[in-house]
């Protein structure tokens, strides 16, 4: 078969997959019904509809599929004394329950309790039941002055709290298989998982066209095992964020539909949550993939992508106020304030230059700066998104043992990935423009593992994000479309969408 044409996949006949084919709406290719449907689909892949029969007895015959899991970070190695920062530098480390009792009832440790070692305020959770508080030199308080940690040393390996013993490293379990993605606030995890051309090592990161669909097509066929459906779910996931047919704001717009159904039929079937939804109706999520599988794999939805409009103006306004949002409460790494002064000397946000000087500065730092950086590296985002996704068991949210207002939501996940990957691409568009030709990788990792050492180990901000974006009313597909689509070529569109009046919403992200 050949990898970029549909013909095998869905329709038997010669028509090549067109992926700038501008199918106008509502015409369709001969042949194509207007429902939407993909001409020459299996009968048996419906629209999907609830309810749908739930699992068959136990014992029906059902085949193995493998799945993908993160064995990049079997390749982690801690680089010690060689790193340019540290892990305890700049981050309140959680202490689990655990580990907290058996620091209580230790002699040596015990004094500490309270100073060195105080309880979550935020309220205690298992696993994040106290913190260990920064020093005036914004370290963890056991940190020694050659930067090892005296707990470890004069206690051993045994007493290290679970962060401390497993960090970087991200630890779940997926249908009775551990896990380990990484923390990207490591620089040295954020290197290996940036930069690795083929982060999962099946080499689709490279391959082009829509056979990469098939299988999930020809799954719909099939009646998922109930443990199945979320890694289902989630290596449809694996394989719209690596289609490079559509650029990378797109594939998060195609893959929000798919957590937008998602959610809707978990409401509307009184399930609670994605997740819950996924494992009581496996066969209703098989045939959802093959459906959202067949839109990507023909392009269907590409005109309505085409229509829509980068606004510049409000995408960096919008970044701007959720960085600033952040670095108000601190403690703020000072590696990512550094970056933060970078993107606006990149900018000339702190310069008192206007509104359509900083926005010409960032579409221009975008066009000569960071496009063809990312055309050179490709996987880097990607391997963001993917990491993001095994990190966050993406989309239906990390396990919690604390009671939270809010049930885990697969759009706002999917929300949140979306806003993780603007404040990535955004701030190194502006960095790009600081450094020009200069721009490389390192400036990438620094910013990138800085970044989520900020707002990934603020669990407070991670929880502001779903409200930062409902406030604003972003979130929907437009608001996905607003936050990640990059800069315009065109000047005149950017221009228009900010006015020319200078000064103001697009100044300072440290001026708070
Ligand atoms: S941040 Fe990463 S590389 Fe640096 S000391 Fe910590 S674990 Fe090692």
């Amino acid at each position: 078969m050949a990898e970029d044409g549909i013909q095998d996949l869905v329709t038997g006949a010669q028509a090549r997959f067109d992926f700038a084919g501008k199918m106008g709406v509502g015409q369709g290719r001969p042949g194509q019904r207007l429902d939407g449907a993909i001409p020459g689909l299996p009968a048996s892949v419906p629209p999907v509809r609830l309810p749908v029969p739930d699992l068959p007895a136990p014992g029906w015959p059902q085949p193995q599929r493998e799945y993908t899991r993160p064995d990049y970070s079997e390749r982690f190695r801690c680089i010690s004394s060689a790193c340019e920062d540290t892990c305890c530098q700049g981050w309140g480390v959680p202490i689990d329950q655990g580990t907290f009792e058996k620091y209580r009832s230790h002699e040596l440790l015990k004094p500490h309790i309270g100073t060195l070692i105080q309880l979550n305020a935020n309220g205690p959770t298992t696993s994040d039941y106290a913190r260990m508080p920064l020093t005036v030199n914004g370290t963890c308080g056991f940190l020694d002055p050659q930067k090892l940690c005296e707990i470890h040393k004069t206690l051993g390996p045994g007493m290290l709290s679970v962060t401390c013993s497993t960090y970087p490293r991200a630890v779940s379990t997926h249908a009775e298989v551990v896990e380990k993605a990484l923390n990207l606030s490591c620089p040295e995890a954020a290197r290996l998982t940036l930069l690795m051309p083929d982060l999962l090592g099946d080499g689709l990161g490279q391959a082009r066209g829509a056979g990469r669909y098939r299988t999930v097509i020809e799954a719909g066929n099939r009646i998922l095992r109930r443990e199945e459906a979320r890694l289902a779910v989630r290596e449809f996931a694996l394989i719209m964020l690596r289609d490079r047919r559509y650029p990378v704001w797109q594939r998060l717009y195609l893959l929000g539909n798919l957590t937008r159904r998602l959610q809707s039929m978990a409401e509307q079937a009184g399930c609670g949550t994605a997740a819950a939804w996924c494992e009581a109706n496996p066969a209703a999520v098989s045939h959802l993939l093959a459906d959202s599988a067949a839109t990507a794999a023909s392009g269907r939805l590409q005109p309505v992508m085409d229509r829509m409009e980068a606004k510049p103006g409000e995408q960096l306004v919008l970044v701007i106020d959720l960085v600033r949002q952040r670095v108000t409460e601190p403690p703020i790494p000072g590696r990512f304030l550094e970056c933060v002064q970078e993107f606006e000397a990149g900018l000339g946000c702190s310069s008192g230059k206007g509104e359509a000087a900083i926005l010409g500065a960032y579409a221009e730092s975008y066009e000569r700066y960071y496009k063809p950086f990312t055309d050179r590296h490709p996987h880097l985002i990607e391997n963001y998104m993917l990491n993001h996704v095994f990190k966050n068991n993406y989309p239906f949210g990390r396990a919690t043992t604390v009671k939270t207002a809010s049930e885990p939501n697969a759009e706002d996940e999917h929300l949140a990935l979306c806003a993780h990957v603007a404040m990535v691409q955004t701030l190194l568009i502006g960095v790009a423009g600081r450094h020009q030709e200069a721009f490389a990788t390192g400036h990438a990792v620094k910013l990138v593992s800085s970044l989520a050492k900020t707002v990934e180990h603020s669990r407070k901000f991670q929880e502001q994000i779903a409200g930062f974006l409902a406030e604003r009313k972003l979130n929907n597909a437009q608001g996905i479309a607003l936050l990640t689509m990059p800069p315009a070529p065109s000047r005149e569109s950017w221009r228009d969408s900010a006015g020319h009046t200078g000064g103001g919403r697009l100044g300072s992200a440290m001026e708070a």
